[in-house]
């Protein structure tokens, strides 16, 4: 699987890209030429090139990183003295903590349960929605209510060189490679030595689900110890329950996995196996290993409820606001899966890193569900035949959201309610220029709110959602 043919050659793209000043583009190469070295000079050559990047983007930690494997490496290539003399600087230089660093963060109190979302959420139940969330206070736009891990995530084979295989984390490009397989970077040492690669080691799946389900049974027995522990802690588990009657924050990490294990479980019903989906990921399961007529059973059940919770509630990774952009990843939340569509959402969801961030993108009050847009059908970007098609398709449901009952226009032919109202243009200069336009985008939402929907508020919901984007990918690179 290694290959110092492709290595060299993504090498010297990476030379390329470094010499026109791509820098992401040039360390996406040198990533690549890591996972498939075996020649110790392309090595540290490539470590060098990630080294001089790192200094000239101003990272600092991760220069003065790269600088050392290429010590470790003890392969004194004629960079040496310059990558000394940047060292140094490194070290001389203040890192700036400032504002980016408290951008997404929740703007509530958390969960004294789950930390990772407002207290002001609730899970509640009814006929038409099954269990959704709602609010128990008033929300303004911009509001940040859930920034969640999804317990269960698994990287697309495009983004190899990109983001850590077991967690999925961007580390800013600065990556390691698995020394036995070609398939793995990780965002750090942590990482590397987790039992879940060693099980997915050198495994070349290239569809999306095969490998989630893979890695939800592979985690399962990582926390149980054992398939018979798993049976016994399955047989235990209440499915009436939602993450919500769970305590995540015990001191026990362990304890905290298994109960967001069993949180994700509960999100579909059990049913017994049905050859048919059993049939689908046959080739999952041979490999795995059960040795009783009992144990395949419990087996197949187990695996067939997985994909059942996985098919109905998985979420993709996009890390883009692009229309077109297709998913890099496919995670599974415990909490985030019981938010219902609309084609009118009032939440966004941002990728951001490996979480999921939902932020409020208009007022919401009090009592109300919380909403996001399923595959990006909303009615600004699809008419309502076109949605009435799609989700029925997919999801087998009939959209009852208010913007399929009152037939909302698309952009393009909503009323206009203000003479005054200029459109932003949409501006990347800088972190603190985003963030300016992204509040007064806000405020101007909120102020505005009375006269929904209209072509102004809409427009600039979509360049909030564009914004919060660019923000995350500014910030996981920063
Ligand atoms: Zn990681
Ligand atoms: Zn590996
Ligand atoms: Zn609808």
């Amino acid at each position: 699987m290694k290959s110092d043919k492709v290595a060299k050659n993504f090498f010297e793209k990476g030379n390329e890209q470094l010499a026109l000043g791509k820098y992401s583009e040039a360390l996406a190469n040198y990533n690549n030429c890591l996972r498939f070295v075996v020649n110790k000079t392309i090595e540290s050559a490539a470590f060098a090139a990630r080294a001089e990047i790192f200094f000239k983007t101003g990272h600092y930690k991760q220069c003065i990183e790269n600088n050392q494997s290429v010590e470790d490496l003890n392969n004194l290539i004629d960079k040496i003295e310059y990558l000394k003399n940047i060292e140094e600087k490194c070290k001389n230089a203040n890192e700036s903590v400032d504002e980016r660093d408290e951008f997404f963060k929740l703007s509530l109190p958390k969960n004294e349960k789950i930390p990772f979302i407002a207290n002001c959420l609730e899970v509640r139940e009814n006929e038409m929605y099954g269990r959704f969330i709602a609010t128990t206070q008033d929300l303004t736009p911009g509001s940040i209510v859930i920034i969640e891990e999804p317990f269960y995530k698994i990287l697309s084979s495009t983004e190899r060189n990109l983001r850590c295989a077991v967690c999925l984390k961007q580390n800013a490009l600065n990556l390691i490679s698995c020394t036995k397989c070609s398939t793995a970077m990780f965002c750090s040492k942590k990482c590397a030595d987790s039992t879940i690669h060693k099980y997915e080691c050198g495994t070349m799946e290239e569809n999306f689900e095969k490998a989630l389900l893979r890695r939800m049974f592979y985690q399962a027995i990582d926390i149980c110890g054992s398939l018979q522990e798993l049976e016994k802690l399955m047989n235990h588990h209440d499915p009436k329950k939602t993450i919500m009657n769970f305590d995540l924050n015990d001191a026990d990490e362990l304890k905290n996995f298994k109960n967001r294990m069993l949180a994700t479980m509960t999100l579909a019903e059990r049913e017994p196996w049905s050859s048919e989906a059993y049939a689908k990921y046959e080739t999952v399961t041979r490999e795995l290993k059960a040795e009783t007529e009992h144990e395949k059973d419990f087996l197949r059940n187990y695996l067939v409820h997985c994909l059942k919770s996985m098919t109905v509630n998985f979420f993709h990774f996009f890390w883009s606001s692009e229309e077109k952009a297709p998913g890099k990843g496919f995670a599974i939340c415990s909490l985030a899966a019981y938010f219902a569509h609309s084609c009118d959402p009032n939440c966004d969801k941002v990728d951001f890193d490996n979480k999921f961030v939902f932020v409020a993108r208009k007022p919401i009050k009090k009592g109300e569900q919380l909403t996001i847009c399923y595959d990006r059908y909303n009615f600004l970007t699809h008419t309502l035949a076109e949605r009435k098609e799609y989700f029925n398709r997919v999801y087998t449901f009939d959209c009852g959201c208010v913007a399929c009952t009152h037939n909302y226009q698309k952009l393009c032919n909503l009323p206009k309610i203000d003479k005054e109202f200029v459109e932003p243009k949409v501006n990347h200069e800088s972190f603190s220029a985003m963030k300016t336009q992204y509040t007064n985008n806000c405020e101007y939402i909120r102020d505005h709110i009375e006269q929904y929907p209209c072509y102004e508020i809409c427009t600039l919901m979509n360049q909030n959602n564009h914004l919060l984007h660019s923000m995350g990918n500014f910030l996981a690179l920063a």
